[in-house]
């Protein structure tokens, strides 16, 4: 196993200072607890935030810091100023994603220098992640704070293996696009090989906003991107299921289920431990509980609801009114229902110790977890872990990623009182065997799939996908290679260059206007074409007319819509056979029928053919609709000798047979060429690849099956290409 570096927000290890003293202790919380066990198990390095400002420390103190981190823990400190803590952790980290993320858009803060401040520590967390990374080592960088960073690495080290995973919700599209730099945070996630969610959900709503946003496809959720495969898939946390498990053999533990079970009596012990975050859904709980009390007076002095909340963020205004209201709630319920020696809720504002929380996990009769969304839910879990005679019951929301894992339990939507009293009145009549039952196969799960597991199968997945990457780019036209086809190209004396144009010379583009060549590339192309010893074919999806005018003044031939029209040097435009276009009555209807029912797709009218472009409409209905039109084509085109072609975002309806192959065919036959060159991005150019001699160089642009015997990344290496061998003549 190579060495891991582990990078998150804040390191496993937390350092305050006191009295003018530092001091180290261990940080508290789902990453750093779930992580540390399995950071252990390999040579790894931890990066992050140690939890102090910067500004409150002198160098020395630095040095003294990183390198006790370093010794001790294999911890590597950085460094954030107050403001950075205020403006990237407090403000674009906690303001804008947290809330954003878990749809609470009415919170989310648009804040220009909250963005620039999570740009600069993004790229801080670069600065220090190159420093001490080697080529080998797996980077693995976790949650939100962070999501730029995969980007700014990759820039910095191409060939790095880099792993990101999302410890929040990924929001659907409707909600993911109101953020003003919605592309920028798909583009910085891009940057990872892999991109592991909690759920397939937030799996789904991230491919739907890379498709809508970026325009990138995927297939069995891997991205493709202007240059790189990307992998997206789910990876449910697990946790550290033995220590949780075995908690009740634990002497301090027993103490603690001891006091508890005395201060209680025989009273039902409901249970709820969450931060105080306005996504946990308290004051919907505690109003649950009170109509539950109110319904079901029976259950008065019998039960006790012990609510746990612990601080968190509590310099943001959203959280200090959320403890107003939380504060307020307890002490009207308490009001309405306690009676002289009885509170129905006890009511703990504090951060428990493992000791405390496991006892209580032990002791409590149900587990009452109700948050209005959550990205997993650890608390859950670890519930069903402690339950070690099998008795318990847990009530969870819906809305958290647990709930996809943890079906046994009693699933309720938060939101709805009603259901959520209806459960605690299931739960705390369930019979023990049913809970036994139900229990029992949630701990399996949990115990297979426990922290470790989840992160072997993410480590696993990533560097299968990096394996894969590189059985890729072994197609990659290298250096070596390049020099040689240059070498072959001056030596040669007839040389054969099939170019195709869009996506190919200029960049896919959505807007035909913008399709037109510049200065530079009718430059590139008249040098080529220049050559005496040069034939120069441009071969296009376009209509004649278009290439006429763009590229008419050159000494080179032009293949049109596909290959129905072609022309020689100095001659007229004329076609492979003779053409029909009467078919097109029968078909014109068709594709009307389908421009009506996907709004923003158009037809494109050419001699020969008919195309359907649906580039500029939904990209998840335009999928449906291609199916449906070329099922429905079927027949009829059959029965009309025609062919359908599916393209770049358009489907083609032209006379069978008719490809820009066959033309490519005729051109190589004619001439006694001792150098071919072919080179092409998209499916209509793989018939071309088809008819090349064995000797001949063919290059697709962009990744993905072909049979072109290289890759270049973009038309920018192609247009470098095509200079060098200007240059070499
Ligand atoms: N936890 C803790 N001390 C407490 C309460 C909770 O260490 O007083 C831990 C708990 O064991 C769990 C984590 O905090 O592992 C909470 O994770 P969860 O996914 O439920 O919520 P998050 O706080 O990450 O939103």
């Amino acid at each position: 196993m190579d060495r891991l570096i582990i990078v998150s927000n804040r390191l496993p290890i937390t350092i305050e200072k006191r009295k003018g003293k530092l001091h180290f202790r261990r940080s508290v919380g789902g990453l750093a607890t779930g992580l540390s066990s399995f950071y252990q198990l390999y040579d790894s390095i931890w990066i992050g935030w140690c939890g102090i400002p910067a500004d409150n420390i002198d160098r020395k103190e630095k040095n003294n810091i990183e390198k006790k981190l370093m010794t001790d823990f294999n911890n590597y400190p950085i460094f954030l100023s107050r403001r950075d803590i205020r403006m990237y952790y407090y403000g674009f980290s906690n303001k804008t994603i947290w809330p954003l993320f878990h749809y609470f858009t009415h919170h989310a803060v648009y804040n220009q220098d909250f963005w620039a401040s999570y740009i600069h520590v993004n790229k801080s967390f670069c600065n220090a992640i190159i420093k001490i990374a080697k080529p080998d080592d797996v980077i693995w960088i976790h949650d939100y704070h962070l999501m730029l960073l995969p980007m700014f690495l990759r820039e910095k080290l191409p060939d790095a293996r880099i792993g990101f995973f999302l410890h929040i919700p990924f929001p659907s599209f409707e909600v993911f696009r109101l953020l003003p730099w919605r592309r920028e945070i798909l583009d910085g996630l891009l940057g990872a090989d892999l991109i592991g969610f909690h759920t397939y959900d937030y799996v789904r709503h991230f491919l739907s906003s890379v498709r809508r946003l970026l325009g990138y496809e995927y297939t069995l959720n891997l991205v493709t991107s202007a240059n790189r495969r990307v992998q997206v898939d789910a990876f449910p946390m697990g946790i550290d299921y033995e220590r949780f498990a075995n908690a009740i053999y634990n002497a301090p533990v027993k103490k603690e289920i001891n006091r508890i079970r005395k201060k209680l009596g025989n009273r039902k012990l409901i249970l709820s431990v969450d931060r105080l975050d306005y996504t946990k859904g308290i004051p919907q709980r505690i109003e649950a509980f009170d109509l539950f009390m109110e319904e079901n007076p029976e259950y008065k002095e019998k039960v006790t609801l012990v609510m746990v909340a612990v601080p968190s963020r509590t310099g943001v205004e959203a959280y200090m009114l959320l403890k107003k209201e939380v504060d307020e709630l307890v002490g009207r319920i308490n009001g309405k229902h306690g009676t002289i020696g009885w509170l129905p809720v006890w009511y703990l504002y504090r951060s428990l110790s493992y000791n405390l929380l496991a006892a209580l996990y032990c002791v409590a009769d149900v587990a009452l977890v109700t948050p209005v969304r959550d990205g997993m839910n650890l608390i859950a879990k670890e519930f069903i872990a402690t339950k070690a005679d099998g008795k318990g019951v847990l009530i969870l929301s819906e809305m958290t990623g647990a709930a996809k894992e943890l079906g046994e339990a009693l699933i309720v939507n938060p939101n709805n009182k009603q259901e959520v009293s209806q459960a605690l009145i299931e739960a705390l009549k369930m019979s023990e065997s049913e809970q036994i039952s139900c229990n029992i196969i949630m701990q399996k799960r949990l115990k297979r799939y426990n922290v470790i597991q989840w992160a072997r199968d993410f480590m696993d997945k990533l560097i299968h996908i990096k394996k894969f990457q590189q059985e890729l780019s072994a197609k990659r036209l290298t250096q070596t290679m390049e020099d040689k086809l240059i070498n072959d190209y001056h030596r040669s004396n007839k040389r054969l260059l099939l170019l195709d144009y869009d996506g190919t010379l200029i960049p896919f583009a959505e807007k035909p206007e913008k399709a037109k060549p510049g200065k530079d590339l009718l430059r590139l192309l008249e040098a080529l074409t220049g050559e005496s010893k040069n034939e120069v074919v441009i071969i296009s999806g376009r209509d004649k007319e278009t290439l006429e005018t763009w590229f008419g003044s050159l000494n080179g031939g032009l293949i049109a819509e596909h290959g129905a029209w072609f022309k020689e040097k100095g001659k007229d435009w004329e076609t492979i056979e003779p053409l029909q276009n009467d078919w097109k009555e029968e078909i014109w209807p068709i594709l009307e029928l389908y421009v009506d029912r996907t709004p923003g797709s158009f037809i494109e009218e050419k001699e020969f053919s008919l195309v359907w472009h649906y580039r500029k409409a939904d990209p998840e209905l335009a999928q449906v609709r291609a199916r449906e039109l070329k099922d429905a084509l079927l027949d009829l085109t059959a029965n009309l000798d025609l062919g359908v072609l599916e393209g770049s975002k358009v489907i083609e309806i032209k006379n069978a047979g008719i490809n820009k192959g066959r033309v490519a065919l005729h051109w190589i036959s004619k001439g006694n060429w001792d150098f071919i060159l072919a080179i092409g991005d998209d499916l209509t150019d793989e018939d071309v690849f088809e008819v090349l001699p064995e000797r001949a160089y063919s290059i697709k642009v962009g990744f993905g099956i072909s049979r072109a015997k290289f890759n270049l990344d973009s038309y920018l290496e192609i247009r470098k290409l095509i200079q060098e061998m200007g240059g070499a003549q």
